[in-house]
């Protein structure tokens, strides 16, 4: 069975072949940046602010990134490195905290990029199942540590399941991190894109100052290919980081560091209110198909196929119907879900979820 990058490699290249897809599969937002966030990054351009930014990035946006947070999270948030995307965030915190043979511990289902990274630099995988409903669980996580553990990492609101941890969870994930003296990674990415009970966003940070919390620009503003993510933490991590940063790939691109401090200013709003729409589409048109964890946040759902058959099986029939999926295979040590992305336009989720219930309903003849 093909996990991980591959089986989503085998998907793309599956796709590429269809006319007229209903593509569910891209974790990539629908709309392009805003006017007001390109027009800083051509000013910065024909300003002439095109060479090397400082490695650990443009003191301005630094700046205004501590002012932010810290009046977010309510405690100082210690030192702002930024990062190319979050996937440099990622892995600059783990090449900064972990040796060849240390262990970090992820959440399955976990971002495919964490295992990804974590082979690169020879550091082992240690994946504790969140199945059936995806949420955090103290004693399992522990259960899981051992001499070698460094990291634990969180992703709230998720990738692949939507769930978006409580208070009370990510005060526990604190917790455990705390007691075994383990750095916590809190992959924030999709923090813009709550939908419900927003009232305070809850994230390890304000827990545990040996967290590092990981946010970017590539979902919030649509600025996926701008390669702009940031990281705050610990003055020391961040330190080591920005050395790795300097040695990897020099800074961040700088007219686009320019571009991110006008994002700053440009909420989300209307792609926020969108994509609750889709979010509510996707769960009423699949309701009494099939049950699965409430999407409470990021722009994916993961429900389970139907049993005796396996995610890839299913998502292999759905593209036969020119419907592109991902299967669970590609975020899990399982291959009993799938994963869909409603960050599409309204009426291709509509035509999308109308094939998800007949494949569904129709799956015990086909499967
Ligand atoms: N973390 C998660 C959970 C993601 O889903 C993604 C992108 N799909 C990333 C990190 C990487 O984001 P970026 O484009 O900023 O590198």
């Amino acid at each position: 069975m093909a996990g991980g990058c591959e089986s989503i490699n085998r998907v793309m290249r599956a796709a590429s072949k269809l006319s007229k897809p209903m593509n569910l599969s891209l974790g990539q937002p629908d709309s392009d940046v805003p006017e007001l966030v390109k027009e800083a990054a051509r000013d910065a351009i024909a300003a002439g602010r095109n060479s090397y930014a400082p490695p650990q990035g443009l003191p301005e946006l630094r700046a205004r990134l501590h002012h932010d947070l810290t009046a977010e999270i309510g405690r100082d948030v210690g030192d702002i490195l930024i990062t190319s995307g979050v996937t440099g965030g990622l892995l600059l915190t783990l090449m900064a905290s972990t040796n060849a043979g240390d262990e970090v511990i992820v959440l399955d289902p976990y971002f495919v990029l964490y295992r990804s990274l974590l082979d690169i630099i020879g550091v082992r995988v240690v994946s504790v199942d969140t199945y059936p409903n995806f949420r955090f669980d103290a004693a399992r996580v522990q259960a899981a540590v051992s001499p070698r553990t460094k990291v634990l990492i969180v992703n709230s609101p998720n990738n692949p399941t939507g769930v978006v941890l409580t208070e009370a969870e990510v005060r526990a994930a604190a917790e455990v991190a705390r007691l075994n003296n383990l750095l916590l990674i809190s992959d924030e990415i999709y923090a813009a894109f709550v939908y419900d009970d927003a009232k305070r966003f809850p994230t390890p940070m304000r827990h545990y100052d040996g967290t590092v919390l990981l946010r970017g620009f590539s979902k919030s503003h649509a600025m996926t290919g701008w390669r702009i993510g940031y990281a705050s933490g610990p003055e020391a991590i961040i330190a080591r980081m920005t050395s790795l940063a300097l040695y990897l790939y020099g800074c961040a691109p700088t007219p686009f560091q320019h571009a991110a401090l006008a994002a700053l200013d440009v909420p989300s709003v209307d792609l926020i209110g969108r994509y609750r729409r889709n979010r509510d589409l996707v769960v009423h048109q699949l309701k009494g198909h099939v049950e699965f964890a409430l999407p409470q946040g990021g722009f994916y759902a993961f429900p389970p196929v139907p049993k005796n058959m396996s995610g890839t099986a299913f998502v292999d029939q759905a593209m036969r119907h020119d419907l592109v999926l991902f299967p669970g295979t590609a975020f899990s040590e399982r291959d009993t879900h799938f994963r869909l992305s409603y960050c599409v336009a309204e009426g291709v989720l509509e035509r999308a979820c109308d094939m998800l219930v007949r494949l569904l309903e129709t799956a015990p003849k086909w499967g």
